[in-house]
């Protein structure tokens, strides 16, 4: 496949902009999943060059990782792959809290790497900002991970651009991990500007809007067991109408204009917002990567940004960014 790829310093390969998300393969919230099939997803996305696998120790309360590591033990991908995993979300009976003290984030890396099988994470990423610990300790916590060798470059995730000020003035920051598609731009004011002038390296997550953008979702799309689509606002009525038709108007653009499908026009739509940009795409299925070739190798104009914002407007009277999915805090301890 043709390649794009992006650079960090601290990391020794070319990073792909498209990455391969595993959020799903870890069953938890996604209806669950089939070990067999995420292997070899993950597997074929090495194979065709798709080198970013981001994971984290939640998914699945440790099963995407334990995936992951199991799939890139295989055939010694593990060197050809850029692991990024996360940190400082915990759980107790499957209710997540977020949790950045130095004693967690110490007991998950072991927990992670050992899940991973592999001796050093590429870029690990601290999750959500836990309010009960100080941004610069969550820095001065990685930059000491860091120094001991276990992971190469320092990332986070759902932070804000105060945050990430914050970070830097005690640490190196490499990448930032944000909710970014067609449909959730709330980081357009804020955190993308942020991102692009500190040249950090991007990944957009849920790229495809959890299938809304994939091109194959139907009104009728059934969603089983504790799929978090069943409860999530786009996919309720009557947004849900609303989605899908502005799905297939950007459908018709992308072929008409382009000759691409939806899904690979949406990638793309997140790659040339800048340099430093990647797509993570959760695919589950190894098929479901087939349009990843269609997404390399042009560009949207300037033009096509302003069609995609005056279909937005035409068909989405009502529209909803993706907060839903954000973990609550924990209960402050009582001194
Ligand atoms: P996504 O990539 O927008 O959507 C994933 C879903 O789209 C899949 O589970 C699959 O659902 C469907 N899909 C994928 N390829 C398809 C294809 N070719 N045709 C039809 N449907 C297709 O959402 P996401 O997984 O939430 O986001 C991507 C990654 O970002 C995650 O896996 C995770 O690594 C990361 N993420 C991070 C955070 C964070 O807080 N940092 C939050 C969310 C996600 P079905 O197979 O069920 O149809």
């Amino acid at each position: 496949m043709k390649r794009e790829t992006v650079k960090c310093d601290e990391i020794p390969l070319p990073i792909s902009r498209i990455g391969l998300g595993s959020w799903a393969i870890g069953g938890w919230m996604w209806g669950g999943s089939d070990e067999a099939e995420s292997i070899r997803t993950i597997q074929h996305a090495v194979d065709i060059g798709i080198n970013l696998i981001d994971t984290a120790p939640v998914y699945g309360f440790g099963r995407s990782e334990e995936i992951v590591g199991k799939a890139l033990a295989a055939a010694g991908r593990r060197d050809k792959t850029v692991l990024a995993t996360k940190v400082a979300l915990e759980w107790v009976d499957r209710n997540v809290y977020r949790n950045s003290t130095p004693e967690r984030i110490r007991e998950e890396i072991e927990d992670s790497l050992r899940r991973l099988r592999t001796d050093r994470i590429d870029l690990y990423q601290v999750h959500w900002p836990d309010p009960l610990v100080s941004i610069e300790d969550v820095a001065e916590t990685l930059l000491e991970l860091k120094r001991e060798g276990k992971i190469l470059a320092l990332g986070v995730s759902n932070y804000s651009p105060e945050q990430m000020e914050a970070w830097r003035r005690v640490a190196p920051l490499h990448s930032t991990q944000p909710p970014y598609n067609i449909f959730e731009r709330e980081i357009e004011t804020d955190v993308l500007p942020y991102a692009l002038e500190h040249k950090l390296l991007v990944l957009s997550y849920g790229a495809i809007c959890r299938g809304l953008l994939s091109g194959n979702m139907r009104s009728d799309r059934k969603f089983d067991g504790d799929d978090l689509r069943l409860s999530d606002p786009k996919f309720q009525q009557p947004r849900f109408a609303q989605y899908l038709k502005a799905a297939n108007k950007l459908g018709q653009y992308a072929w008409e204009n382009h000759g691409k499908s939806l899904l690979a026009f949406a990638i793309r739509w997140i790659l040339d917002r800048g340099e430093t940009m990647t797509a993570l795409w959760g695919a589950r299925k190894a098929n479901q990567l087939d349009a990843a070739e269609e997404a390399f190798g042009w560009k949207l104009s300037a033009g096509d940004y302003t069609e995609v914002d005056k279909i937005l407007h035409e068909t989405i009277t009502n529209p909803v960014g993706p907060e839903f999915m954000a973990p609550p805090q924990r209960e402050p301890v009582a001194v």
